[in-house]
């Protein structure tokens, strides 16, 4: 499946008790998570304003949006606990990356980006998942981050 692009009108039919764009984006988002993941224990608990609490980890998630004739990239931000963070990514060397990308952003959207300009072209393995249907969500970060990191800075 592709990446889900989210419109303005989507924004409007979430049950967020903030009406700021991040968190009826994030309320938005968690619904389209809760659809997608089977498996997942718990709920999908987007972190709004606040930061992640005591044993839980903040995952971003990178998020494209429409806005008239262009895709802008958003994050919206997960609180997971230990365990939702294993059945979300099960690898633990891919999670053990996890905060280490967290704090890296700008550099994840601004691969996004020339991904789809089509400014940079990975090889090997990352290209084969992308053609497969995967695309760039943070979770493809981790996963691949050690050959894309060292493919888009050379
Ligand atoms: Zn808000």
């Amino acid at each position: 499946m592709g990446e889900r692009v989210f419109t303005i009108d989507d924004l409007a039919e979430t049950d967020s008790v903030c009406v700021c764009l991040s968190c009826r984006l994030g309320a938005a988002f968690a619904q389209h998570l809760t659809d997608l993941r089977t498996g997942f224990p718990g709920q999908v608990t987007a972190l709004g304003h606040r930061g992640a609490g005591p044993e839980r980890t903040a995952v971003p998630h990178l998020v494209a949006l429409r806005l008239g004739k262009e895709r802008i990239d958003a994050v919206v931000w997960e609180e997971m606990t230990h365990g939702q963070l294993a059945a979300w990514l099960p690898y633990a060397e891919a999670r053990a990356r996890v905060p280490q990308l967290a704090r890296r952003i700008p550099r994840l959207v601004a691969i996004r980006q020339a991904l789809r300009a089509g400014t940079f072209t990975p090889t090997g393995e990352v290209a084969a998942a992308l053609d497969s249907g995967r695309y760039p969500s943070f979770r493809f970060f981790v996963e691949h981050w050690p050959q894309i990191n060292k493919e888009f800075s050379s």
